[in-house]
């Protein structure tokens, strides 16, 4: 009862939730407060609400100068005993990416030797205009960015700088999700380092973790009054063993243990769930039955959407139809890989990867959530060569190919882009026929 009131008061303002909430003084390792500078808090009604910036003024209740995040609950915002008068019909707009990878030779071309600095924002320059339209705008980190303390390096064992963090902010992405095969790449140091910095950001996160704490946190990303689930988990670390006493640091696949926070997550009011899965084999464009069991069952346990990635190249998307308990038929939607978004690999389609868009609609009489409007829209790493150094830039491909505005590109290079665009969308599209109908 107690526990269930104190997840009311977090709900109303609240984007992570700590399951069991610390008082201000303890030895909270969540150095929140200098996320949000005031100057974002006066601009409630942003239309792209980064990180959890959007959220102090869509809630209208919370004070906004007071941290949502590092605060505890106070009586201002305790909610009304009585239920809450029937609320308006709400729509936001979800986006998800693929991997964000970062391989050494990406490395030079956005070094300043004079500031002896890092940055990234070239890389996501093309498509920035298409994430900050996301209300929740979420990407798999794909490597510790530990910074240079404990060495940079790319495959088989990754450490990039702590600026990709900085450059992922200005991209617009408000959610980075960290289990991976990768993730323990720096050890637990790396995983210290990597929230820490993603913390500072103001991003949410989800599929590490520092403290048995911090990996049993509930999140709740909220937008537009509506509030998203996030989940995120991998097949594996890549054969290094969790770091010694500490098993939650990284989220590993266990469908029993998802089905039951899939289940902690409608209990804390989630509107929609979508969980983060890093599974799949390398470079198969296809899903195998592993993915399509696992993936259709946590739809039907109550997960909205499965965002995928890993195999580094993108497969399909599918709608499944699961059949409420009151016999209302929900639909989910399941992605199984996202591809790459950012990385120095080539051929194959390695060099390809996709935005996905989803509108979310919450009715406001049943409050009930929908999923609309599913679009994909592929990308590619453009790479020029300036002053010895390899640039990368995401673009858009289908504007890339109709502006034809690429540096170094000629007819031949537009031609196969044209291909390449149109065999993706044949693969992405694959099995997007009849809704999957779960049985059982
Ligand atoms: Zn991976």
């Amino acid at each position: 009862m107690v526990l269930l009131a104190l997840s009311l008061l977090l709900l109303s303002g609240c984007s992570q939730i700590p399951k069991d909430p610390v008082p201000e003084s303890s030895a909270s390792p969540e150095p929140a407060q200098q996320t949000k500078p005031p100057a974002e808090q006066q601009q409630p009604d942003s239309t792209h609400p980064s990180g959890e910036v959007g959220e102090a003024g869509e809630a209208g209740n919370q004070a906004p100068e007071k941290d949502p995040v590092s605060s505890p609950p106070s009586d201002d915002q305790k909610p009304e005993s009585t239920p809450p008068a029937p609320q308006k019909s709400a729509e936001a707009l979800w986006m998800a990416v693929g991997d964000i990878m970062m391989h050494m030779p990406q490395l030079p071309g956005a070094y300043n030797e004079k500031t002896k600095t890092y940055n990234f924002e070239g890389f996501f320059k093309q498509v920035k205009p298409i994430l900050e339209q996301g209300d929740w705008t979420l990407a798999n980190l794909e490597t510790p960015i530990a910074g240079k303390s404990l060495g940079y390096s790319g495959f088989p064992r990754f450490n990039a700088p702590t600026e990709l963090g900085d450059a992922l902010k200005y991209a617009g992405f408000t959610t980075v999700t960290t289990a991976n095969n990768h993730a323990l790449d720096r050890g637990a140091k790396g995983i210290d380092l990597t929230l820490e910095k993603l913390e500072k950001l103001g991003f949410e996160t989800k599929g590490t973790a520092r403290s048995k704490a911090e990996a049993d946190r509930i999140v709740l990303a909220k937008r537009k009054g509506i509030a998203m689930g996030l989940l995120a988990y991998t097949y594996g670390t890549n054969g290094i063993p969790l770091p010694k006493g500490q098993p939650y640091a990284v989220s590993l696949i266990d469908e029993a243990k998802i089905i039951s926070d899939i289940q902690k997550l409608r209990n804390a009011g989630a509107d929609f769930i979508a969980v983060v899965l890093h599974f799949g084999v390398e470079y198969q464009t296809q899903p195998n039955d592993a993915q399509k069991t696992l993936a259709r069952k946590l739809i039907a346990a109550g997960a909205d959407i499965i965002a995928g990635a890993h195999p580094h190249v993108v497969q399909p998307y599918e709608m499944v139809e699961a059949t409420n308990p009151d016999g209302t038929v929900r639909k989910g939607l399941i992605i199984y890989s996202m591809g790459n978004f950012i990385s120095n690999q080539r051929g194959d389609s390695k060099d390809y990867g996709v935005i996905y868009k989803v509108k979310i609609h919450k009715d406001g009489a049943t409050g009930r959530t929908t999923l609309k409007d599913v679009e994909a829209i592929p990308t590619w790493v453009h790479r020029t060569r300036n002053n010895g150094a390899t640039q990368y830039a995401i673009v858009p491909l289908q504007q890339a190919i109709e502006a034809k505005s690429l540096k170094n590109l000629g007819a031949s290079d537009y031609s196969d882009l044209k291909r390449m665009y149109s065999q993706l969308m044949k693969r992405i599209k694959s099995m997007s026929g009849q809704p999957f109908k779960l049985t059982g």
